[in-house]
């Protein structure tokens, strides 16, 4: 049996119509520990980022044999786990570069040209021009933290609308900045001296909070930071301070550290975030377009057929 989590997450027609195999249970729920155990004979799961894969659930699914994740980053599974038991782990890499990248830029236009409170004013039939007025992106700094398949695609899209580009990554690739046109710069040097600061990084031990009070401390009075990439990269407690304080200008946020959108804990300091005056927010939708769902799934049945055909998998990540 093969079970496909999470699927309230695309449009029903289309989850139908890429599935084809007669045994697949398509399920609208993530699979976390509590249910777990109703799906203890499935050896194939497909799943988003919404379902944990913990020890506890590994030990429901005995029979699992492969986890194909619908997703880039892997933070929601315990691949050290999965190994010691023999489970294969899939992802699907570079299924979003222009969607994600166009998101990012999608919410520092908003931010910059104020669209969102233009939209609410408007709506409100109560327009004050001067709360509206923006700032122009050509001539702003950018610095965006991870080039690979998203980040690199967004400093050609910041280059394009006239930004200066300096950049971080712990694997530099010198050819493809100087023919982009960008700089690798110390990540200090990028705090310092960027106007806006974009994050394309996976979350991994080495991430968690990589902005935190001190980092936030020395950025720029009213810098902008945009996050599509993980929530756990910011400590949400420093940057709400910093918003509060207007030591950062505005956020751009498609993730959180706590992803629970249903507005069901509206005291909790990723929901103060989400609403807060400053911040443009989006649920976790930076991949959500036609063509990045149709390559997840293309991927993703590509891998579970060549898995089912015994053959090696296309994105084996363990
Ligand atoms: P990628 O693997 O192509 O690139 C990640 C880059 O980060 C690499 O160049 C790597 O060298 C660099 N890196 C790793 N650790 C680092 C560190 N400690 N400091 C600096 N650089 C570091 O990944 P990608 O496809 O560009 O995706 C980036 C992230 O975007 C994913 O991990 C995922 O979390 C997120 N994402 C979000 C959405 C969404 O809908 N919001 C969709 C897809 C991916």
């Amino acid at each position: 049996m093969k079970v496909f989590f999470d699927t309230r997450l695309m449009p029903e027609e289309t989850v139908k119509d890429k599935i084809n195999y007669n045994d697949a249970l398509l399920v609208k729920e993530s699979l976390n520990t509590n249910n777990a155990n109703e799906y203890k004979d499935t050896e194939i799961i497909c799943i988003n980022i919404f379902s944990r894969i913990n020890k506890e659930t590994l030990d429901k699914l005995p029979n699992l044999k492969l986890i194909a994740t619908m997703t880039t980053g892997l933070d929601h599974i315990n691949l050290e786990e999965c190994k010691n038991r023999n489970i294969i782990v899939t992802n699907v890499p570079s299924y979003s570069n222009e969607s994600v990248a166009e998101h990012t830029l999608a919410l520092l236009f908003t931010i910059s040209k104020r669209i969102h409170i233009c939209n609410q004013e408007m709506e409100n039939c109560n327009v004050n021009m001067p709360e509206l007025m923006g700032f122009e992106l050509k001539g702003k700094t950018i610095g965006i933290i991870g080039t690979g398949s998203i980040g690199l695609h967004m400093t050609k899209l910041s280059k394009g609308v006239g930004m200066k580009v300096i950049a971080f990554d712990i694997n530099k690739n010198e050819d493809v900045a100087e023919t982009v046109g960008f700089k690798y710069v110390e990540l200090e040097t990028l705090f310092k001296k960027s106007d806006i600061i974009s994050l394309h990084i996976p979350l991994n031990k080495h991430t968690k909070h990589l902005i935190n009070k001190e980092q936030l401390n020395i950025m720029k009075q009213e810098a902008i930071i945009l996050n599509t990439s993980r929530g756990e990269l910011i400590n949400s407690e420093a940057l709400l301070k910093a918003l509060n304080s207007g030591k950062i200008g505005f956020a751009g946020l498609d993730v959180f550290e706590n992803e629970d959108f249903s507005c069901a804990n509206p005291n909790s300091v990723s929901r103060k975030i989400m609403t807060h005056k400053k911040v443009v927010a989006t649920p976790h939708a930076a991949f959500n377009t036609i063509e990045a769902i149709n390559s997840l799934f293309d991927v993703t049945v590509k891998n579970i057929d060549l898995f089912l055909e015994g053959k090696d998998v296309e994105n084996r990540v363990n």
